[in-house]
């Protein structure tokens, strides 16, 4: 089944609210296996309704229309798709009811045009509105099936749910299940994974791969589908097992996890604690951090050393190794991380310091990096990197990579 959703309201085109109906449906659709093809927005105008359809019918062969079925003369999308399919709008005595039990509920007087409302394209199955007026419509005609829900989300979406779905379900009889799998990676470019998988992402098919990248991290959307539920999940472990065979060293985790989650859950099964020392981040290692259930069981403090004097007195990096390497360098990075782990008493001490623009530093260019990490009875790495950015883009990417060497070191143990 093809499908294409038709949202009527000229309020949609001026911009005043977002098509969230298109995208409430599309993943509906998506889930019992119908494809959504194409999303259309038109006002409130019964011609330029009407060519839609005549476009729609053509390429469609359900079209869910939503929007335009209240009581306003605005209101057309029934009476344009009746005139089109040649059918009259009768009035569907439940769905009369209900206008008028709310009317003497509520004390208000009932005009002619809120029976309206109850009208529905004659041989239509009718899906009842439980929180509002307006019914919807399901009707198969020629081969196509037309679906008209109301607008309002509230109204739309348990409808759609408690009686839509249930109708297109009986029209498509056994359907396909489809089933998602987003791979989460860190420290590998979007590109270079793209080129590392080329030939997967070439040959797809079922599953479909579809990279994302956001926030310094790549996404792999992973997609199957399959008579039985079992198959999809074996058709993504196939896919997966590819891909983790090739970048797996940088996935870290799956759905909608992060670095810092991860790591926390890393830290609390090896009962760690960390600490750190930060120039460059200002704290905001301990921020991220610290938003996580459960960081007190693996936090223990921040040192923020921004100033060199601070680096000095407080965390004993010496005199000749601010003068001649700097307070950015490899050794300054090693020091703090070190002395950090051992002022607080933790298993584990990370150091961040550089250069976040927008001017240079000590010489050295906006960008430049270095990450000290200090683990108990483990040689201590830095890491020196060079990052492009914003200012705030440069602290944030470097925090995120304190948490995906964490994570790889404590994946080695
Ligand atoms: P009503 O009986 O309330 O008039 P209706 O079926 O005629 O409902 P519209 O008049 O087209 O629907 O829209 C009513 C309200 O529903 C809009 O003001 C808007 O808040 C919401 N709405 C309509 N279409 C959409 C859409 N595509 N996405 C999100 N919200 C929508």
């Amino acid at each position: 089944m093809n499908a294409e959703i038709i949202a009527v309201g000229s309020e949609l085109l001026l911009g005043q609210i977002v098509n969230s109906n298109a995208q409430f449906l599309s993943k509906q659709l998506a889930e019992i296996g119908v494809n959504v093809y194409y999303h259309t927005v038109v006002g409130d105008n019964p011609s330029r309704l009407a060519e839609t359809i005549e476009v729609a019918r053509k390429r469609s062969n359900l079209i869910v229309f939503t929007g335009g079925l209240g009581p306003t003369k605005d209101d057309l999308t029934k009476e344009t798709i009746a005139k089109l399919l040649g059918r009259n709008l009768v009035s569907d005595s439940y769905a009369l009811e209900g206008i008028e039990q709310y009317f003497k509920q509520t004390n208000r007087i009932m005009t002619e045009n809120n029976k309206k409302q109850a009208l529905v394209i004659e041989g239509s199955s009718v899906l009842q509105n439980d929180h509002g007026m307006a019914p919807g419509m399901g009707i198969q005609i020629q081969n196509i099936t037309y679906m008209l829900l109301p607008g309002p989300p509230k109204e739309m979406q348990p409808m759609f749910i408690s009686y839509g779905k249930e109708y297109l379900l009986k029209q498509l009889g056994e359907v396909d299940h489809i089933e998602s799998r987003v791979l989460r990676f860190f420290g590998i470019g979007e590109s270079q994974l793209e080129t590392e998988i080329e030939d997967l992402i070439d040959a797809q098919t079922n599953p479909t791969i579809a990279p994302l990248a956001a926030d310094g991290e790549v996404t792999l959307r992973l997609t199957a589908k399959h008579r039985s539920i079992e198959m999809t999940k074996v058709l993504l472990d196939e896919v997966e097992e590819k891909i983790t065979s090739r970048v797996g060293e940088f996935m870290y985790g799956y759905g909608t996890t992060s670095l810092v989650s991860e790591v926390m859950k890393k830290l609390i099964n090896h009962k760690l604690t960390v600490s750190s020392a930060e120039s460059l981040t200002g704290g905001l290692f301990a921020q991220e951090l610290t938003n996580e259930q459960g960081s007190s069981q693996v936090f223990a403090s921040a040192i923020v050393c921004y100033s060199n004097e601070v680096k000095q007195n407080v965390l004993q990096v010496s005199p000749d190794i601010l003068s001649s390497d700097g307070a950015i360098s490899e050794k300054t990075a090693r020091t703090l991380a070190e002395n950090v782990r051992d002022l607080l008493g933790t298993d584990i001490g990370i150091s961040f310091t550089g250069v976040a623009g927008p001017d240079e530093s000590e010489g050295k260019p906006v960008g430049t990096v270095y990450i000290g990490l200090a683990f108990k009875q483990k040689p201590t790495k830095v890491y020196s990197l060079k990052l492009a950015g914003t200012r705030n883009g440069i602290r944030m990417r470097t925090v995120k990579y304190g948490f995906h060497y964490i994570l790889q070191v404590l994946n080695e143990t």
